[in-house]
């Protein structure tokens, strides 16, 4: 988590912002992961499915020849853990299949995240959070993904794993069947978060949103937190954010190296996106590297994106409680251990301009 420097115009001191018992809380909860500095590993280019939209299967990245040996990753983590790195988000295509590599890195940076279709359990003994990403009802999946009973299959390998957060990803198409997916997920004990589909660069395809579906998935997103506070780590401001026209560049200014020139303070200096071969480019170095920035609204982004941006939201105490809201459901979703609280702004907070 890297913050931006204050404005000179701020009407509010930092100290206001903090005024009451639960804001103070939580803000000195947040601030304790200060220390994050993250990077992202793709483990390997193979996949046992095959979406849709995939972004992975997009540009160069997917033609790297995969780097098997567990002792070159173990020397990569050492020597990211050397110049900082304390927070690996390790994907792919599918890093269930190099069970053997995520132990590597979980035994020399143990705190992270994998991004799994959850189709291939991973074992107990890797212990980063695991994001499981559902793309609709299993009719969908089916059509889209191309698997048969997908959801029953990933309840199957993470009920009850507190590990695991399963991440909707709202298209165009999948608005209306999220409500029994998340009642199916309550059902089961599950957690869950919401992600949107941004379309990769140069995709023609159908699940982009629209300015309608935009503004219904939001509906749907806050009613939906509202049914199953327990089981739904999101808040109302997560949902202003994501489903913005402007998308998350166009809202915010991302900080990650591929859009942010600067290589002195943050992310511009800190983060790499690893290709399966261990080589990195910085022109395309980002958490989601080939998706189309004027349509990024992706939640792993948005971590990046919009808790770095602290002092912009230090304007009012409902807008800086909005921001705390976002940062305490980032935490929760991507951090080992941390529980989310419950939100501290109910209403809706549109995002301040930079
Ligand atoms: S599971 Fe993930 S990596 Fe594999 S094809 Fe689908 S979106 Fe791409
Ligand atoms: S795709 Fe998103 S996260 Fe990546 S550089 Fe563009 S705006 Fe930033």
């Amino acid at each position: 988590m890297n913050a931006t420097r204050p404005s000179s115009t701020q009407k509010y001191k930092f100290a206001d912002l903090l005024a009451g018992p639960a804001v103070r809380e939580r803000w000195e909860r947040v601030r304790k992961y200060f220390f994050l500095r993250e990077s992202t590993y793709d483990m390997t280019s193979r996949c046992n499915i095959r979406c849709d939209g995939c972004y992975y299967y997009a540009g160069e990245k997917q033609f790297a020849t995969d780097t098997g040996d567990p002792e070159a990753w173990r020397e990569l983590m050492r020597q990211e853990k050397a110049r900082g790195i304390t927070f690996v988000v390790l994907a792919g295509a599918e890093p269930a299949l190099v069970p053997g590599l995520l132990q590597v890195c979980y035994d020399e940076i143990p705190l992270g995240c994998i991004a799994t279709n959850g189709v291939k359990r991973i074992d107990d003994s890797v212990g980063y959070k695991i994001h499981v990403s559902v793309w609709g009802s299993d009719a969908t999946s089916l059509r889209v993904r191309k698997q048969k009973e997908m959801l029953e299959k990933q309840i199957g390998n993470y009920r009850g794993d507190n590990r695991a957060v399963f991440v909707y990803t709202f298209t165009r198409d999948n608005i209306d069947e999220a409500a029994p997916v998340i009642k199916q997920l309550s059902d089961n004990g599950c957690r869950v978060t919401f992600n949107m589909f941004s379309a990769p660069e140069g995709y023609e395809g159908t699940l982009v949103h629209t300015e309608e579906t935009l503004a219904k998935t939001r509906s749907v997103m806050l009613d939906l937190l509202e049914r199953y506070p327990g089981h739904v780590l999101f808040s109302p401001y997560s949902a202003v954010a994501h489903t913005h026209r402007l998308g998350l560049h166009g809202l915010y200014g991302c900080p990650y190296p591929r859009k942010n020139p600067s290589t002195d303070i943050g992310l511009g200096r800190s983060f790499r996106q690893y290709r399966s071969d261990l080589t990195w480019d910085r022109a395309a170095a980002c958490c989601v590297p080939d998706t189309d920035c004027a349509d990024c609204r992706h939640y792993a982004a948005g971590s990046a994106v919009v808790t770095s941006k602290l002092y912009r939201h230090a304007t009012d105490p409902d807008t800086f409680k909005a921001w705390l809201d976002y940062v305490d459901t980032y935490l929760a979703v991507w951090v080992k251990g941390y529980e989310k609280g419950e939100n501290l702004c109910r209403g809706i907070v549109e995002p301040p301009e930079g």
